[in-house]
């Protein structure tokens, strides 16, 4: 394992962390599995969040005996004084430990979500006093839109040490605001390196993420001992070959811009649509020739592309700005 410190928090951690959104899919036991591998593996640092349901709680209780040895970062999606303030509590008991070392804004994304979360009675300020009362001990944000990370950057550098924002081989636009993060010594945590499921070669996902300077950490999602494995294997620290270069290049433009990275933001839909999982259904037809295997889970599914009224709540919502009707549309041309 490589290790690197996290910008301005001096914190030392592993170039490759622990994202704790797939724990949701396994148990207590899981857990444990995928923790006991990671430490093998020497990662030190875990990213987790208030909204990932059971995350917090199953890594609290996993990571109890091992706590001076981990790096662990969580989030919430508060946005105001009260409720950032009952959420420092909730992760700090879920966690079952008496401080965070890393406390991040979670998804900020509007003016009105900025107003309010660094004005008076915001969420920040709920965050500096935890950090005042030794409950916290670093604070950072994350963001979707490279509006919101340059923002982030550039009118609350004082107020942050951490920004994450997606960065893959096909989700390159934040690279210029990274050298900024990188100039100004804001550590940078790369999420979504697979761009949401969507590139299959994990290896050279990270590896071309690990080549890039000014990305401190990166936190592929893992559920098993196999994944923490295969993302830290050797080949992951190596530089980028010609041959890398020109497989990285052929991914990006069989992918292109629209597609979904199934962070569900976009939920929930008043006719209760699953939309990530029709999206993923039509693209594994049609990316894999899987017609019998979509068709059989489509058909059982529950809140089909083809109920959809277009109201177009979830466009509103959707993060990446992702034309979701038209998208739907395709599925049930795909699917029906
Ligand atoms: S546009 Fe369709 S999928 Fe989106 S929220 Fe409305 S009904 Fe649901
Ligand atoms: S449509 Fe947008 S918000 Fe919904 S899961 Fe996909 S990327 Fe996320």
């Amino acid at each position: 394992m490589k290790y690197g410190i996290l910008g301005k928090t001096g914190l030392e951690v592993s170039v490759v962390g622990l994202g704790g959104i797939p724990v949701q899919r396994t148990d207590k036991e899981g857990a444990a599995e995928i923790v006991r591998a990671c430490m093998e593996r020497g990662i030190n640092f875990l990213d987790t969040a208030r909204a990932y349901s059971v995350s917090e709680e199953f890594f609290g209780e996993v990571l109890k005996p091992y706590r001076d040895q981990w790096v662990i970062a969580t989030k919430s999606m508060s946005r105001d004084y009260e409720s950032m303030k009952a959420d420092i509590e909730i992760s700090l008991q879920n966690l079952q430990t008496d401080y965070i070392d890393l406390y991040q804004i979670h998804n900020i994304k509007t003016e009105e979500e900025f107003a309010l979360c660094f004005g008076e009675n915001g969420a920040y300020q709920a965050l500096l006093e935890a950090k005042q009362e030794g409950k916290i001990r670093h604070i950072g944000a994350t963001a979707h839109s490279i509006e919101a990370f340059a923002r982030l950057i550039r009118e609350y550098e004082n107020e942050i040490e951490t920004v994450m924002f997606p960065y893959n081989i096909v989700e390159n636009q934040g690279e210029q605001l990274m050298a900024e993060c990188g100039e100004k010594n804001i550590g940078f945590i790369a999420m979504k390196p697979i761009a949401g499921g969507n590139i299959d070669n994990t290896v050279l996902a990270l590896k071309y993420i690990l080549n890039n300077p000014d990305c401190s950490i990166v936190i592929p999602g893992m559920g098993n001992a196999e994944e923490v494995e295969q993302n830290t294997c050797e080949e992951v620290y190596q530089p980028l070959s010609e041959a890398d270069k020109i497989e990285c290049e052929k991914i990006a433009k069989e992918l292109g811009n629209e597609f979904c990275r199934r962070c569900g933001y976009c939920e929930p839909c008043p006719k209760g649509i699953n939309i990530p999982q029709n999206i993923l259904l039509a693209n594994y037809k049609k990316k894999y020739g899987l017609s019998d295997w979509a068709k059989v889970r489509y058909d059982a599914m529950e809140g089909k592309a083809e109920e959809c009224i277009k109201c177009g709540v979830c466009e509103t919502r959707c993060p990446y700005d992702l034309p979701i009707r038209s998208m739907l549309e395709t599925v049930v041309k795909e699917m029906v």
